[in-house]
């Protein structure tokens, strides 16, 4: 993957008023094709039905960098399962330009795209998604199944990783629901995605729970994985480098101000 090494992000409170120097700089940022992972150029997506449309994303412009940790926070209803889908390449935009490591996802078929999914985008849940029927194991050896081929061996070391080598036959129901995230977090890893995209991924964990999968996270970004994760808790939120904050549809986001972070070359 290509990375990053020197780049900077520059991050401050949401709601400062650019001056024109980091108007320039924050351009700067969103056009460099060898720093971003992830960018969206006036980007929205609308849903119509029922006689009336909604537009669920207006007009998003921004851009997330190799190795950055984005915490995306919003009340209910203000778009953040939309903008994780289309970044997941779940969904397509309706208006505007996505490209993900600089391939824009308008251009592929949906075959393509499956497969740039798999390569690309590990998927770690709230609900966890996990095959009721299928063992600890199996459930991760069917992420590989579908990017290439299954490696035991490989979906072995990925339980291994998130502490579950004792675990690995045990079925969804009779693990407790950290337990059933960290088998959700082994997945996303299995085909070694350079980009994790989690929704809410302690929305269902206790105390205790949360804090394991929070260092786990933890790890990954220190490995290199960029993380885009949506959630509601502040001290997730305060994990990340950058918050990307929506509201009806509108996105807030803040590289601009403050303090400059380095970040970590994979
Ligand atoms: P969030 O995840 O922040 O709760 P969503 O992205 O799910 O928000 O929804 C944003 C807006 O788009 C909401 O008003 C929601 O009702 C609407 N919406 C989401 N999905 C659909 C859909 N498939 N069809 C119509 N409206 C939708
Ligand atoms: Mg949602």
């Amino acid at each position: 993957m290509e990375t990053v090494s020197q780049a900077e992000v520059k991050t401050g409170p949401l709601g400062d008023s650019p001056s024109a120097a980091q108007t320039e700089s924050l351009i700067d940022q969103t056009t460099r094709p060898d720093c971003a992972v992830i960018a969206l150029h006036h980007v929205s997506r609308e849903y119509s039905g029922h006689g009336n449309v909604v537009r669920a994303l207006a007009d998003a412009s921004f851009s997330i960098v190799a190795g950055e940790w984005v915490a995306i926070t919003g009340p209910s209803g203000s778009g953040k399962s939309t903008l994780v889908n289309l970044i997941g390449c779940l969904d397509r935009p309706t208006a505007g330009e996505l490209k993900i490591d600089n391939v824009d996802v308008a251009s592929m078929s949906a075959t393509e795209l499956d497969r740039f999914r798999a390569d690309k985008i590990g998927f770690i849940f709230q609900q966890f998604h996990l095959i009721p029927y299928l063992s600890a194991l199996e459930n991760v050896m069917l992420a590989q199944y579908f990017h290439s081929m299954t490696d035991e061996n490989e979906a072995r070391a990925a339980l291994e990783k998130v502490g579950l080598g004792s675990r690995i036959n045990h079925l969804p129901s009779e693990l407790s629901g950290g337990e059933q995230q960290r088998v959700c977090i082994a997945r996303a890893l299995i085909n070694d995605p350079p980009i994790l995209l989690a929704d809410e991924p302690t929305g269902n964990l206790d105390a205790a729970n949360q804090k394991i999968v929070a260092e786990l996270l933890q790890n990954l970004h220190a490995q290199g994985h960029t993380i885009v994760m949506v959630t509601h808790d502040p001290e997730m939120a305060a994990l990340a480098q950058r918050k990307i904050a929506l509201s009806h549809g509108k996105v807030f986001c803040h590289p601009i101000g403050g303090s400059v972070v380095t970040l970590r070359q994979r």
